[in-house]
Parts: C-alpha cells; structure tokens; sequence
C-alpha cells in the first residue's frame, strides 16, 4: 500500500472536489483506497509513506493522439504545412523497421512519463514489408516504461497513383491491412477492467485511405468490440481532398462510412463547422486535441469551447514527436488553455478545464473513464504529483493553476496501477540516457548519418 500525505489534491471527479491539504491511500489492488482531506485516518497493515507536501496529486494525464516512431525524424521539415511535412517525411518512414520502432518508442514514452503521462495511445500506421514486427516492438517498449498502453493498429491502401499522399511502397493491399488489423487485436488487446494493453483499429487518413478499408475497419472494429480511431478536419488541404474526392466535408464522410459513435476518437477536429460540432455531440465522438502539433504545423486552431458545450468528449494529445518536437503533454495542458483563449478570450477556458481535458476527457475518449481520469475510491490508482513549491511555481497559491498556468512542473512521482514509473523526476523501471542513446543510433541508422 502506499500513502501520500500532507499533498494538495485534484481529484476531476464530477464535483470537481480539491483539497489544500489532504491524503489519498492506494491499496493493495492498485486501486484508490481513500482519498480525502487531512490525514488518513485507519490505515492499517503496511504502507509506503510518501510526504507530498509542495506537491500537488492529479489523476495521471491520458495521450489521446501520437506517433511514436516519429522521435527518431524530430527536426525536420520544420517550416512545412502538414502536406510538405509528410510529403518529405515518407521516404524516410519507409525506412523503418522493429529496432527503430521500438528505441523511438522507448524515447517517446519515456519522455511522456517524465512530464505527467500515466496512459498513452499510439498511432502507428507505417508497416515496410521488410520492417519486422513493429507494433510488437512499440508494446515491449511500453512494458518496460510501465505506462498503460492503447496502441492502434493502423493503415494506409491509397497512394499516389490512386489519387493519394503517401508514395506507393508505403501503403498496404487493403485486405492484408484488414487481417493484420484483426491479428493484432487477437493478440494483444485485453479488455479487462484493469487492462494494461488495449488495441484500436486506426487508418490513418482520409487523403491515405481507401473508403473500403474505412468502412471495413469500422466494420472489423465492431465486431470486435474495440474503439476507432483516425485523422479528421486537421488542415484546410485535408477538407479540399474530401469535396473533391467525396464531395462532402470531412465530417460528413466519416458519417457516411460508419465513423460517427461513441466508440470512435478523431484526431485534431480543427476545421469543423457548426453542423459538424453538431454531429459529433449527437453521436458522443471524441476529438483528441494536439494544439501544439495543430500550431507547429500551421494547421489552425481547434474550437475546443464549441465541442465541449455540445457534450463532445475531448481528450489532449501530444501528437507525433515529428509535429511538435515539445511532446511533453504537462506543457500540453497550458498550451491548450492559451489556443482556447486566443480563439475566444480569458473566458473560452480556465485551468480546471484544461486539467479535465488532459485527465478524465482523455480517458474518455480511450473508453476508460470508468477506471482511470480521476481520483476516486475504486478506480485504478493513475495518478501524478507534481512539484510546485520551487521557483517556477511557488507563490501561486491556487495549485491547479500554477500547475497549468505555470512552468512544465516536475513529477516527483508517477503511479500506473499503484506502481511507481516515476519517483523525483527519474524513470523507475528505464535509464533516460540510455533511452537517449538508443534512439540516437537508431535516428543515425534511418536517417543514414555515418
Ligand atoms: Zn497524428
């Protein structure tokens, strides 16, 4: 069991309860125990005292969209709308392949654990013939972290000369991407309460996608019981594809081929009218918001405000360490609450909000919101405490906005499950510099740096 004492505490449950001073008491299941204000009172049998004092304990913060294998391709293509970036960026991911995946991996969810992240999904849609096993290669490297994982199995059957992006090596036969699609989650998906490990079927866009493979996998998906999950409404040039291949808005699309539901997240919903925003409150769509990725890119800016008057469920994500070379998803939760306000003033979002996004919309959005995103008794214990009484944060009285208005706070100590990941800033279970290093050769290796 472990104790965490004297610890400011958020909790993002529905009241939104906080405490300046307070306990939460993880059991030996790896759920929450207790969680309250002032001192745990009863505690018996054995337990780790952890005194959290100029600390601040949230729920551990969900990634609801990345691309893991892109921490070995960060630095380029740097001032690039998202069609120049991937059109320059293609010929190097053909590249990949199981030992590249996995240091890139390794790196990427390292990082993500340092800055606050208990749950991460990823979205790999990138399969050489040659390549090995590389979703494999992603899922050992999140064991070794020990962050909770939802990798999506993802694809791409529309290239260049049918009126695609990506060039022709790089897609897949429709059918082959289907049966692996099927294969993985076989494998690998667990859906216990629990769960550690879960798969979701992901192609990854509609100008790389055919609409066969799309109504296909929401088919596959169904059937199987897991979530949906691609790339919708993130540039301009996206939407022009869609009215000239489909002659509808992007949104509009992903209802005709069976995207629109509650089991379903899209990446980005930037440029989305009202009947759009509309939509996807009707039928409980998520939307995984990249605000950084969103402005490295040039891409817009999300109108976050309008999807969460319509109910719609929005999650925070880090995106591809390729699009925004930041990836800390800490420094996400800032950076969505600044887009927000410059779309619609101080009051479009204040730091609770962000802090929802970042937690139990996130959960959400992975359907997991019945097990982690808040600190409550019974649910899984994900959780973070960060550091707030150093420079950067000490004087800001209201701990949720020094930790979101403020500097990227450190994590003195990370829980997936009651399991420490990260304790004073450092990996428990991996060596960041040689998670550095690692991914050092394998970007010297794809890039073909002697
Ligand atoms: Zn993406």
């Amino acid at each position: 069991m472990i104790l965490i004492e004297n610890a400011a505490i958020a909790t993002v449950d529905e009241a939104g309860r906080e405490f300046t001073t307070g306990h939460v008491l993880v059991g030996d299941d790896g759920r929450i125990a207790a969680v309250g204000a002032g001192a745990a009172t009863g505690v018996i049998g054995e337990v780790r005292r952890i005194d959290g004092r100029g600390c601040l304990v949230t729920p551990g913060l969900v990634n609801t969209h990345h691309h893991l294998y892109q921490w070995v391709t960060r630095g380029l293509a740097l001032d690039e709308t998202l069609f120049g970036w991937l059109t320059t960026l293609y010929p190097i991911w053909g590249r990949l392949d199981a030992g590249i995946v996995g240091a890139a991996a390794g790196a990427g969810l390292g990082w993500l654990a340092l800055s606050g992240c208990t749950t991460s999904m990823d979205h790999h849609y990138v399969f050489p013939r040659d390549g090995g096993d590389v979703l494999a290669a992603e899922i050992e490297a999140a064991r070794a972290i020990g962050v909770r994982f939802h990798p999506t199995r993802g694809s791409m059957d529309l290239s260049r000369k049918d009126g695609g992006l990506p060039p022709d090596h790089l897609v897949e036969d429709t059918d082959e991407a289907l049966a692996a699609t099927e294969a993985a989650i076989d494998r690998w998906h667990d859906p216990s309460p629990e769960s550690m490990l879960q798969i979701a079927v992901a192609p990854c866009s509609p100008f790389s996608v055919t609409t066969r493979l799309m109504t296909e996998s929401a088919e596959l998906a169904r059937r199987k019981g897991v979530r949906l999950h691609t790339h919708l409404a993130e540039t301009d040039d996206e939407e022009e594809f869609c009215l000239r291949q489909f002659g509808c808005k992007p949104v509009e699309y992903a209802e005709r081929v069976g995207w629109l539901g509650d089991d379903v997240w899209l990446a980005h919903g930037v440029h989305l009218d009202d009947s759009a925003i509309a939509r996807l409150g009707a039928t409980g769509t998520g939307v995984a918001h990249c605000p950084s990725s969103n402005a490295r890119l040039g891409a817009g800016s999300a109108r976050v405000r309008e999807l969460l008057d319509h109910g719609v469920p929005v999650g925070l994500g880090v995106d591809g360490a390729a699009s925004q070379e930041v990836s800390h998803l800490g420094a996400e939760l800032r950076q969505a609450l600044y887009t927000a306000r410059l779309r619609g003033g101080p009051k479009a979002m204040n730091a609770r909000e962000s802090l929802r996004l970042g937690t139990i919309g996130g959960a959400r959005c992975l359907g997991r919101q019945d097990d982690i995103g808040s600190l409550e008794v019974g649910k899984l214990a994900d959780l973070v405490m960060w550091r707030l009484d150093g420079l950067g944060h000490d004087g800001i009285d209201d701990h949720v906005a020094a930790l979101v208005f403020g500097p990227p706070a450190r994590v003195d100590l990370a829980l997936v499950g009651g399991r420490p990941i990260v304790e004073r800033g450092e990996l428990v279970n991996a060596d960041a510099d040689t998670l550095t290093a690692t991914a050092r050769t394998a970007h010297r290796r794809l890039l073909e740096i002697s």
